[in-house]
């Protein structure tokens, strides 16, 4: 070895590197040495031999290199995402926003909101899917948060009941939901995240399921005033897990051996909804037996709410008129047309004063001459972006008392966090709901609205049943016929119940069209409470 080579790692073993070499030819040693001693335990020499790992540290050098570009590759990718979610979601919120807007016409016909309706509904759901992408990037870059608010827990499981009774129809499986007369009706929870769980099991439920059935039950446990432990048990008699790969599928992109093979799937789903329980300090469980079908069990410790403090954003409340504060001045600042359009309507009730601006430098011009008392200002905007005009606003004469709320196209929780930092008051995230953007409003603005409350929810639309007359029609119906409705909606059988519906439309119509519509919604319960309070002697 030369004499110049320089020890470049010490202890037991040394590494000893020719630095003589080009990069390439460099040669790493690893030296065994071993003191000779004489008699009188002095070294004298030293006796060893060299083992020559370049190979290994060549392998550990290249694998570093990828594991470098690998982690480049995830930023790059969750930037794409990033990115992506901003065009995506822009024009979700001008589908929502101008279905909202038109859903306040009280003279929209019935259909008419119906088929709107469905708009809003798909929309919200295509938002949900777009929002999911997102959450599995988040998850990678550890960039996941927990967002609770307070809702209707029963209304969520009737949804999930209406959405995959849909699938077990087509598949010829039975589908039962069982709650707890004990479940609470509202909770404070991450709806979107339990949703997305549920959404999940039950999916895969369904999907390796090809005879039998489906249930949910949802057990409550240790209830107190403020908190308790459900669990949702989600039950299938599909194919089973064999026992080796039933913490394997917990994992990324990973499948059971059998059913790989046979289905569609990424092999994310249970991963990300183990991690989203485990965030909502809970977890997933699964038993199962191979030929006999699985359990899989969702466990939460979940807050319950207190009526009183629902803010229910289910009765959508409308607008009219701003109270006691003529001259109310709003900037708009958005450098899409369709979005200031939509905010501009949407804020009609205030009166005529919406002034609308295209970027970060026209609202600050704008603010100068007009000293709005509010700007609802979005985020990224040719020439001056939004943070900028915020920063500057607020060094302007006047500048911290107008009620700056950013309009954010970012999920990421940190990045609209920091608009708050940079100066505004408040943001909303596209797309915002009507209700949360007037609440903030006021909040930020000290003003009141005056609220006429709507029944323009679609559901509601539909004429109520004259809940008499529904009652005279079914104690009309013979015996027979109670029976046959009460047997086919406890077994959920969609479509033999439109039959037995339609021989009693020519002599009970509004009857009909009641149950009709119960049951192209799923509410079999609202079919058999109606059938058995209603129709008592039957
Ligand atoms: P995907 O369903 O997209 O493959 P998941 O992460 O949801 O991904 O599930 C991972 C694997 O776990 C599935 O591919 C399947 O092998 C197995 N699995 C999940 N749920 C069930 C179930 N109810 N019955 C049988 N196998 C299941």
């Amino acid at each position: 070895r030369a004499s110049d080579q320089k020890v470049i790692a010490t202890g037991k073993s040394q590494i000893f590197e020719n630095p003589s070499s080009s990069q390439d030819d460099t040669r790493y040693f690893v030296d065994i040495l071993f003191p000779i001693k004489d008699s009188n335990g002095e070294v004298y020499a030293t006796s060893g031999w060299s083992i020559d790992i370049t190979d290994r540290i060549k392998t550990e050098n290249i694998l570093k290199q990828a594991k470098e570009n690998a982690e480049a590759a995830n930023k790059a990718k969750s930037k794409f995402l990033a990115n992506m979610s901003h065009e995506l979601r822009t024009p979700m919120n001008a589908i929502l926003g101008f279905s909202q807007l038109l859903l306040r016409d009280p003279n929209l016909k019935p259909d008419h909101a119906h088929n709107l309706n469905i708009i809003n509904r798909s929309g919200e759901h295509l938002l949900a899917l777009i929002n999911d992408v997102l959450e599995m990037s988040k998850i990678e870059a550890g960039r996941i948060s927990i967002n609770e608010k307070d809702f209707n827990l029963h209304a969520l499981i009737n949804d999930l009941e209406m959405m995959f009774k849909v699938r077990t129809d087509a598949k010829n499986l039975s589908l039962h939901f069982y709650n707890n007369d004990d479940l609470p009706k509202y909770i404070f929870s991450d709806e979107g995240k339990l949703r997305q769980i549920l959404i999940n099991l039950l999916g895969n439920a369904v999907k390796f399921t090809d005879e039998g059935g489906v249930t949910l039950k949802v057990d409550v446990k240790n209830k107190s005033n403020d908190i308790v432990n459900l669990i949702f048990n989600i039950d299938d008699t599909g194919p089973g897990i064999d026992k080796n790969d039933i913490e394997k599928i917990f994992d990324y992109f990973e499948q059971s051996s059998q059913q790989s093979k046979y289905y569609e799937g990424t092999g994310l789903g249970l991963a990300i909804s183990r991690q989203y329980a485990r965030l909502m300090a809970g977890d997933i469980s699964v038993a199962s037996q191979v030929g006999k079908g699985s359990t899989f069990s969702l466990s939460l410790n979940i807050k319950i709410s207190k009526q009183s403090e629902i803010h229910s954003s289910e009765n959508h409340k409308l607008v009219k008129c701003i109270k006691g504060r003529k001259d109310f001045r709003v900037l708009v600042a958005d450098d899409r047309e369709t979005n200031r359009e939509l905010l501009v309507k949407m804020l009609s009730p205030i009166g005529g004063n919406v002034r609308e601006v295209t970027n970060g430098e026209e609202a600050i011009e704008a603010f100068k001459i007009w000293n709005p008392h509010l700007i609802l200002m979005d985020m990224v905007m040719p020439k001056i972006d939004g943070i900028e005009a915020i920063k500057q606003i607020r060094t302007l004469p006047g500048g911290k008392y107008t009620a700056i709320i950013a309009v954010t196209a970012s999920v990421l929780d940190d990045q609209a966090e920091l608009v708050l930092q940079y100066g505004a008051n408040d943001f909303v995230r596209k797309p915002f709901r009507e209700n949360e953007l007037f609440d903030k409003i006021a909040r930020h603005c000290k003003i009141d609205f005056e609220y006429i409350s709507t029944t323009t929810k679609p559901d509601s639309i539909e004429t109520e049943p004259d809940s008499g007359k529904i009652a005279e029609e079914i104690l009309q119906l013979s015996n027979d016929i109670k029976n046959k409705i009460r047997n086919a909606a406890i077994n959920g059988y969609n479509k033999k119940l439109l039959e037995i519906i339609e021989t009693v439309s020519g002599t009970n119509p509004g009857l009909a069209d009641f149950l009709r519509s119960l049951t192209q919604k799923y509410k079999y319960r609202d079919i058999i409470n109606a059938i058995n309070e209603k129709g008592k002697d039957g």
